[in-house]
């Protein structure tokens, strides 16, 4: 067990008061956290603030330079983060291994991006211009399911805008973020970068702060909804990534064999504990019969466990909260009678959040465990008729992030795609994100964009410079 400390104003700091982080696995301690409060983050904010000053002015070849030195020290220290990545979120050491190698791709090609100017008019009368501003002091509020890429996608586009940047890891994971600070204390310039750590109650105040100009947060709905509340009281610019209750839709023409193992990982990636996991998997009459039981055959070869064992493919959950409500669900899925193909039979009282790979056989759509976000290794495989029934199926979720098409016909895969109320649709794959496509939810899977240039444009505002060509001055 080992003690972590915040980053701020350029130096590890803590305050004497200390939260333990549990290892999923098997409940046991392994590191301390700070227990931040307003004091720490008044500081984190002021020197943010200081930091701001220079960090606007400079070129993008020196924001690039830092930011690929941030890539650099994940990259090189990969090994040692990704074994901490899976003792403090649980995820199988292949999964976390991906997850680093994935943050350290992330920030090495999103320190490209670049807003250029915009020529609004150029003529005998003006030069009108939009340019792109950075907005000042970002609030970055991130939650346990993805807990190093997610602070990698806030802090690298933060910096590439020329912004500076206070960010609030989940109680529950935040070892590895600041294990990275530790190593990036020495890449980025002092106050750019601050990490500090709390319970909960930290991230109202980081919304409320009057000094903070912007958040960025990805969590649940339920709390993004707070923190819009929170954060109109100076009118902040949010982006707000929240849950999703994402329908991957297989038609008849698929290939069982072929697709069975890549919509079993669709639902159960990282537990099932990805907002754009498959929650919802329906498959057409026609193939619903040998496909769910290929899927069924198949879950039967994947070990659920200790992430850190060879051989784990299904990690527990990340914390208790969390693995009780997944419980819950699976016990109204039974006390309803409806019919499991896996799963539904977990004595809940061993050590360790473990949850058995649970599938469940066309449950009615109203099931709670069909309508509601279960984040956990649940899926319900719902058989449909028609397109126009699937899609209207689809689309009756108070969630819009994303959804999968699994068809040889794509063009048929993108006319259904279109038709979708959410912010991405993946034809024949799930869950890819390029650092230079917008991601981004509809409805209440949030609103605003992370990467590509619609995601740095929201760490910026635009600025209008028009000069008057044929003034009499
Ligand atoms: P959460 O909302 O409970 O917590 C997220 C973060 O918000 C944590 O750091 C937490 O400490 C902080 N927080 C809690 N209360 C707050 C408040 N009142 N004001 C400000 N901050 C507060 O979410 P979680 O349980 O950590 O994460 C799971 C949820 O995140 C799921 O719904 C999942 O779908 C969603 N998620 C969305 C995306 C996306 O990109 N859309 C990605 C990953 C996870």
């Amino acid at each position: 067990m080992a003690d972590y400390r915040n980053l701020i104003d350029g130096e590890m700091v803590d305050n004497g008061e200390w939260l333990e982080v549990l290892n999923p696995a098997n409940e046991k301690v392994v590191g301390r956290v700070p227990a931040c409060g307003k004091d720490e983050l008044d500081r984190a904010v002021a020197a943010a603030r200081r930091a701001f000053k220079d960090w606007k002015k400079t070129s993008p070849e020196e924001r690039q330079k830092v930011v690929q030195g941030i890539a650099a020290a994940i990259k090189e220290n990969a090994d040692e983060l990704f074994r901490l990545l899976t003792s403090e979120q649980g995820k199988p050491h292949a999964q976390a291994q991906q997850e680093i190698y994935g943050a350290a791709g992330l920030a090495a090609a999103q320190s490209t991006l670049t807003l250029d100017d915009v020529v609004n008019q150029d003529d005998d009368t003006r030069l009108s211009r939009t340019r792109r501003v950075p907005v000042g002091v970002v609030g970055g509020i991130v939650p346990w399911n993805f807990p190093v890429m997610m602070a990698i996608q806030k802090i690298v586009p933060a910096l590439v805008a020329g912004c500076t940047i206070v960010l609030k890891p989940s109680p529950f994971t935040p070892l590895t973020t600041l294990r990275i600070a530790e190593l990036i204390k020495d890449v980025v310039p002092a106050g750019t970068v601050n990490i500090i750590t709390g319970e909960d109650h930290l991230g109202p105040m980081i919304t409320e702060h009057p000094d903070i100009d912007k958040i960025t947060f990805t969590g649940s709905t339920a709390t993004g909804k707070k923190i819009m509340e929170g954060a109109s009281g100076d009118l902040k610019r949010i982006t707000l990534e929240l849950g999703g209750n994402d329908a991957s839709i297989v038609l008849p023409d698929a290939d069982v064999e072929k697709v069975a193992e890549q919509l079993f990982w669709s639902s159960f990636s990282n537990a099932g504990q990805v907002c754009i996991a498959a929650k919802r998997v329906y498959i057409h009459k026609d193939i619903y019969d040998d496909l769910s039981k290929a899927i069924a055959e198949y879950a039967k070869t994947v070990v659920v466990g200790d992430g850190s064992q060879q051989g784990t493919g299904v990690g527990p959950i990340q914390n208790k909260k969390q693995y009780e409500r997944v419980l819950e669900l699976i016990q109204d899925a039974k006390d309803n009678g409806y019919k499991f193909l896996t799963g539904g039979d977990k004595d809940p009282s061993g050590t360790g959040y473990y949850v058995p790979i649970t599938i469940l056989d066309n449950p009615p759509e109203d099931a709670r465990i069909v309508a509601e976000e279960q984040f956990g290794p649940v899926m319900p495989l719902l058989k449909f008729d028609s397109i126009d029934e699937v899609i209207e199926r689809a689309n009756n979720s108070e969630y819009g992030l994303a959804g999968a098409v699994w068809t040889k016909d794509t063009d048929k895969g993108v006319e259904i795609a279109e038709q979708l109320e959410t912010g991405t649709v993946w034809i024949n794959e799930f869950m890819h994100l390029s650092p230079f496509s917008p991601f981004g939810g509809h409805k209440q899977s949030g609103f605003g964009a992370e990467y590509g240039l619609d995601g740095l444009k929201e760490f910026t505002y635009p600025q209008v410079i028009t000069v008057k060509r044929d003034a009499a001055v």
